[in-house]
């Protein structure tokens, strides 16, 4: 059983379920302890010689058994299902609301925590959860009930020995509680060595192609071999912590069962019609019965200390506020008009500006480049006017209206974008295409990749437009990849198309088909290319050039070579590169 902010709902969600889980539990330990009864009985009548006199007797305790074990059948059955079921429904239901969560914090959010973690929270912690709810409340019903009826039937049958057998009992269980606290802390420990370790793998395995290329097997392999030796150490102390407990208990547990027997022998000697041999053996046995409960409670002791440390690095994730939201949204619709006004922009936990005093406009329709060389500040702008971060107030307009007006769902939902990483997803080139559009039809899907310059390609591949990308499937070509996700966008046809960096893998003459097309279909719509190449933008409307954050000239081609000495510099430098190719 685990307590927390977003665990108690489960209590009432799934009440039926531990009701008759642990009503059949409770059941199942009141039966389970007529057994020792029913055989201490057994062996009276046999050392007396009464069940061999009188037949029916035997029957009738034969009887009692087959009762008691389809009782048990039915009883166990019913708590492990209902119990079991109720911790992984739970666990379902915390995963999808991880995701949900997940879902809805910002591009920032993922830049800054890594996915080898996020992973480890959804697999080895909710596992840990999970067990808590199940084996969890198996063992602490165990402990109280099958405990205290265990004890009861002991100090019946004699007060003594129950007495005596009590006191390393409680010995024990005070010292489980005062070591819940260190396994808690060993228990985090090896949680985040598991965490390093999913996070290293995941990594590796992304950058192979970087690793090989590099021929840095062997130092990736000793660097993974040091991650997982400190991830087995740490597993390993905390086994090792658990393990002694577990043993030092066994043994404490069976040295009293033989102070048990010697003991009750004694009883028996003196007074057997008091106590008998039969009632020795049906106390011992309770006893035995009685360890589980006892290990029950350190086993508890452990794995809620785990859970609490798994929901706790679990509500870490849920209590991340999202920083994108909407305040104060106005209804409007978005035509195409693009206003920076100011624009300064500074990345979250970062000290410098990135973006500096920005301010240009693109007007409805207006095709416009974006031209810088790398790393002035073209995909941060791009990134903004998604509202990927928030802006000051009044610095971004779309129509005239504040992005931070605007709710980001119709910010986004008006904007095509082609990103620079052209991510494509492990699906099938059709589905990556329709990602959009749920219910494009295959016309529409050709359409867009004849546009973006690749249905060629694909018909070419063996299952045409349902070949799987990626993991399981073909790998595209840095260009053909780029394409795709150029028809991924264009499908969406949207008021705003932003293509960052969207050409640059292809050679100039399919970037020429790919810039009329885009000519074509996007007459009257607004059309952002960013780029850091020359041909992309030279044709365009306008052409906006930034240079370390900062807008250094606004101009067609023909006025900036005229009035921009970058721009003649850049056209200089890209002229000579073309004819050096
Ligand atoms: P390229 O042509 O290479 O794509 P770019 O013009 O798109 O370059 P940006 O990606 O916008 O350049 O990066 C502009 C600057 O912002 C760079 O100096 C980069 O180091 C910095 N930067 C990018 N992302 C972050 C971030 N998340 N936190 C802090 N700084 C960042
Ligand atoms: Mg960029």
């Amino acid at each position: 059983m685990l307590f927390g902010k977003y665990v108690n709902k489960f209590y009432y969600k799934y009440f039926w379920f531990f009701f008759f889980g642990i009503a059949a539990l409770i059941i199942v330990n009141y039966y389970q302890l007529l057994i020792p009864e029913v055989f201490g009985k057994i062996i009276d009548g046999i050392s007396d010689g009464s069940l061999f006199s009188d037949l029916s007797l035997l029957n009738k305790y034969i009887g009692q058994i087959c009762m008691v074990a389809v009782i048990l059948f039915v009883g166990r059955f019913t708590w492990r299902y209902c119990v079991f079921g109720a911790g992984v429904r739970i666990e379902a239901d915390m995963r999808d609301m991880m995701f949900l969560h997940s879902e809805k914090l910002s591009y920032a959010y993922y830049k800054k925590h890594k996915t080898g973690a996020l992973m480890a929270l959804y697999t080895n912690d909710l596992q840990t959860i999970r067990e808590a709810f199940g084996r969890g409340t198996i063992m602490l019903i165990d402990f109280v009930f099958l405990g205290s009826m265990a004890l009861f039937k002991m100090f019946r049958l004699n007060t003594i020995l129950t007495l005596i057998s009590l006191i390393p009992a409680i010995a024990i269980g005070i010292s489980f509680v005062s070591i819940g606290k260190k396994m808690e802390e060993k228990f985090r420990i090896r949680q985040k060595a598991y965490e390093d370790l999913s996070d290293f793998a995941q990594e590796n395995f992304s950058g192979i192609s970087v690793i090989k290329a590099f021929v840095k097997e062997k130092e990736e392999t000793k660097e993974f071999n040091r991650i997982n030796d400190d991830n087995y150490n740490k597993n390993m102390s905390f086994l090792k912590f658990y393990m002694l407990f577990n043993v030092i208990l066994i043994l404490v547990l069976n040295l009293i069962i033989s102070v048990l027997f010697a003991g009750g022998a004694y009883f028996v000697i003196d007074d057997p019609n008091k106590f008998s041999t039969g009632d020795l053996l049906a106390f011992v046995s309770y006893f035995n019965t009685l360890t589980w409960p006892m290990m029950a409670i350190g086993q508890l002791i452990n794995l809620r200390s785990q859970a609490k440390a798994s929901l706790s690095r679990v509500s870490v994730l849920l209590d991340e506020i999202p920083d994108i939201n909407d305040n104060n949204v106005v209804e409007t619709k978005i035509e195409g008009k693009i206003t920076f006004n100011h624009l300064n922009f500074c990345y979250p936990d970062a000290t410098e500006n990135i973006l500096n005093d920005i301010t240009f406009t693109i007007e409805k329709g207006e095709m416009v480049g974006i031209l810088g060389k790398t790393g002035s500040g073209k995909s941060t702008l791009v990134d903004l006017l998604l509202r990927m971060y928030n802006v000051n107030e009044n610095s971004i307009l779309f129509d005239g209206i504040d992005i931070m007006k605007i709710s980001f769902k119709k910010v986004r939902e008006s904007i095509g974008y082609v990103p620079q990483d052209n991510f494509l997803f492990s699906d099938t080139v059709r589905n990556n295409i329709a990602f959009a559009c749920d219910d494009a039809t295959d016309d529409q899907i050709i359409e867009s990749a004849i546009l973006s310059d690749v249905h060629d390609n694909i018909v070419e591949f063996q299952h045409g437009y349902q070949t799987v990308l990626g993991e399981r499937g073909v790998t595209l070509s840095g260009g053909q990849k780029q394409r795709v996700s150029i028809a991924r966008a264009l499908i969406k046809n949207p008021p705003i198309m932003i293509f960052d960096d969207s050409v640059s893998a292809v050679d100039t003459k399919t970037e020429e088909k790919i810039l009329s097309n885009l000519n074509e279909l996007r007459k009257g719509k607004t059309t952002i290319m960013v780029s850091h190449r020359i041909s992309t933008v030279k044709d365009l409307d306008k052409i906006i050039l930034l240079d370390g954050g900062k807008v250094v000239a606004i101009g067609n081609h023909e006025e900036l070579l005229k009035t921009s000495s970058l721009y003649q510099e850049m056209v200089k430098l890209q002229t000579l590169e073309e004819e050096v190719k």
